[in-house]
C-alpha cells in the first residue's frame, strides 16, 4: 500500500518506519528541510532506541523515502497519515493550525480517492473539520473518507509500542476506510492485537480519555506518596499492594516529581478545555492537573529539607533532565521544572544527562555547570539529586560519589535505591513516599 506521513517527529517517523517494515511504501514528508537532509544522509533527528536501524532497512530496500514535497507525496498515496503537532494553544486548548494547514495541502492535491487518517493527537470533532477544511478548499472533486487512528506509543519504546500494541484503535465514517486501515494493520493480527473499530469522534476521545486516565494514576499515587510520608508508610507497597488487584493493575502507580513530557500535559489540559467548551465539568482531570502542577516545588521544598532548609549558595548535583530514560524529549520535563526551582532558590546546580546535554545547553541557564557524566557533576556538591531514572544512574559507584561530594547527601525523586542499603553505605537519603 502507498502511505504518505505527514509529520516526521516522534510519531510520524516511527509509524512510517514500522508500516515500511510490514512491507508497504511510505513517503514521510516534512516542512523542516533540515530534519529531512538529516534523514536522508541516514541521520535520526530523535533518540529513540532501535530507530536508525529500522529507518536504514527500510530506506536500503526501498521502502521508505523523505521528503520536503508534501504535495507529492500526498498524490503518491492511498492513505496520508497526519502526524503534525498538536501543541498546547496560550489557551490551554490544543493548537491544531498544523493539522488544518496538512488539510488544506491534501485539498489541493486530492487527485484520486484517499483515506485522510489523523494520528496526532487531536480533540474530538477534529475529523469534521478536516473533512470540512478539505471540501472547502479540494481543487479537483473526488471522494475521500476521513478517519482517527490515534497513536499510544511511549517514547523510548516506540517501535515495540507500534510493532506490538495492546490495541489499535480506527474511528472511520465508512466501510471503505475501516477496509483500508483494517488490511493496513492486518500483519498485527498474527499476534491477536485487538481492533477497536468505532466512529471517528469516538476514536478521538478514546486517545484524550487513556492519557487523562494515565495522568490520573500518576497524580494518584504521587497524593498516596505524600499521606506515606506523613503516617510513615512506604508507597512502593502501597502501590504493589494496589497493582496485584487485576482491576487497578500495577503500572503507572511510580511516585516521583510528576508526569512531563510531550503529552500528558498538554492532552490533560486539550481535554478540560473541550469538555469546558461543551459545558461538561471533568473536576478529575481538574485535579489530576493542579497536583502535578504541585510536584516539582514540592520536590524543591523536599531538597530543601535534606539540606537543612536553605537552598541559597548550595552547590548541588543534578542526574538527569529528561522527562523520563530513554529519550531526548525534554518537553515539560519535571526534572527541568526541579532545575528551573533550585537555581531560582538560589542554589548552583552541576548537571548530568546521558543524552540531553546537547539540547540543553542550547537554552544556557544562569549558575548550571553542564557536566561529562555523573561523577564530574558530583564534585563538590552538597547532595546528589536522581532526577531521571536512566540506567546508568541505577548503579552509582557510591564511594566514588562520597569523595566527589562535600557532603552525602542523596535526593531520589525516582525511588531507584532502596533507602537501607544506601545509608548502610553512609549517605542520608531522602526518596519520596517512604
Ligand atoms: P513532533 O513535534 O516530534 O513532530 C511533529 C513534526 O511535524 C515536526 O517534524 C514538524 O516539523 C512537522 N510539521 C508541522 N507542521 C507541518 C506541516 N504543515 N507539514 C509537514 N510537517 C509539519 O511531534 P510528535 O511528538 O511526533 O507528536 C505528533 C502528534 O502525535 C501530536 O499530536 C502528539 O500529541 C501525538 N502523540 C505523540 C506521542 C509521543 O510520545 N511523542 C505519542 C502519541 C501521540
Amino acid at each position: 500500500m502507498n502511505i504518505c506521513v505527514v509529520g516526521t517527529g516522534y510519531v510520524g517517523l516511527v509509524t512510517g518506519a514500522c508500516f515500511a517494515e510490514l512491507g508497504n511504501s511510505v513517503v514521510c514528508v516534512d516542512n523542516d528541510a533540515e530534519k529531512i537532509a538529516a534523514l536522508r544522509e541516514g541521520r535520526i533527528p530523535i533518540y529513540e532506541p532501535g530507530l536508525d536501524a529500522l529507518v536504514e532497512r527500510n530506506v536500503g530496500a526501498g521502502r521508505l523515502a523523505f521528503d520536503t514535497d508534501i504535495a507529492a507525496g500526498i498524490r503518491g498515496a492511498l492513505v496520508v497519515f497526519i502526524a503534525v503537532g498538536t501543541p498546547q494553544g496560550n489557551d490551554g486548548r490544543a493548537d491544531l493550525s498544523f493539522v488544518h494547514d496538512v488539510a488544506r495541502t491534501v485539498a489541493r492535491n486530492l487527485d484520486s480517492y484517499k483515506v485522510v487518517v489523523t494520528k496526532s493527537t487531536v480533540p474530538a470533532g477534529t475529523g469534521r473539520e478536516v473533512r470540512r477544511i478539505i471540501e472547502e478548499n479540494m481543487t479537483e472533486r473526488h471522494p475521500f473518507s476521513v478517519a482517527s487512528n490515534p497513536e499510544f506509543l511511549r517514547e523510548g519504546s516506540a517501535i515495540e509500542d507500534f510493532m506490538r500494541p495492546n490495541r489499535v484503535v480506527l474511528g472511520t465514517e465508512d466501510e471503505t476506510a475501516a477496509a483500508i486501515l483494517r488490511d493496513l494493520y492486518r500483519p498485527l493480527y498474527l499476534i491477536e492485537t485487538p481492533i477497536v473499530l468505532t466512529s471517528v469522534v469516538t476514536a478521538e476521545v478514546i486517545k484524550y480519555a487513556s492519557n487523562a486516565f494515565l495522568a490520573t494514576k500518576i497524580s494518584f499515587i504521587n497524593e498516596m506518596a505524600d499521606l506515606c510520608e506523613a503516617v510513615g508508610a512506604d508507597v512502593h507497597s502501597v502501590a504493589k499492594g494496589m497493582g496485584l488487584d487485576r482491576r487497578i493493575g500495577p503500572k503507572f502507580l511510580h511516585p516521583g516529581p510528576g508526569y512531563g513530557g510531550s503529552c500528558f500535559p498538554k492532552d490533560t489540559r486539550a481535554v478540560l478545555e473541550l469538555a469546558r467548551d461543551h459545558d461538561v465539568a471533568l473536576r478529575i482531570v481538574e485535579a489530576v492537573i493542579d497536583v502535578n502542577r504541585s510536584r516539582p516545588p514540592a520536590m524543591v521544598d523536599k531538597i530543601r529539607r535534606a539540606l537543612g532548609g536553605e537552598l541559597r549558595g548550595k552547590t548541588l548535583c543534578l542526574l538527569g533532565l529528561t522527562f523520563k530514560p530513554n529519550t531526548d524529549d525534554l518537553r515539560e520535563s519535571p526534572a527541568l521544572a526541579v532545575l528551573d526551582g533550585l537555581l531560582g532558590a538560589g542554589a548552583r546546580v552541576r548537571v548530568y544527562d546521558p543524552v540531553a546535554m546537547p539540547i540543553v545547553a542550547r537554552e544556557p541557564r544562569e549558575g548550571v555547570s553542564y557536566c561529562e557524566d555523573e561523577y564530574e557533576a558530583a564534585e563538590g556538591a552538597e547532595a546528589l539529586i536522581l532526577a531521571t531514572e536512566w540506567n546508568q544512574f541505577r548503579g552509582l559507584d557510591f564511594d566514588r560519589l562520597k569523595r566527589a561530594l562535600t557532603r552525602a547527601v542523596l535526593v531520589d525523586l525516582r525511588n531507584v535505591y532502596d533507602p537501607e542499603t544506601v545509608r548502610e553505605r553512609g549517605f542520608d537519603y531522602t526518596g519520596v513516599g517512604r
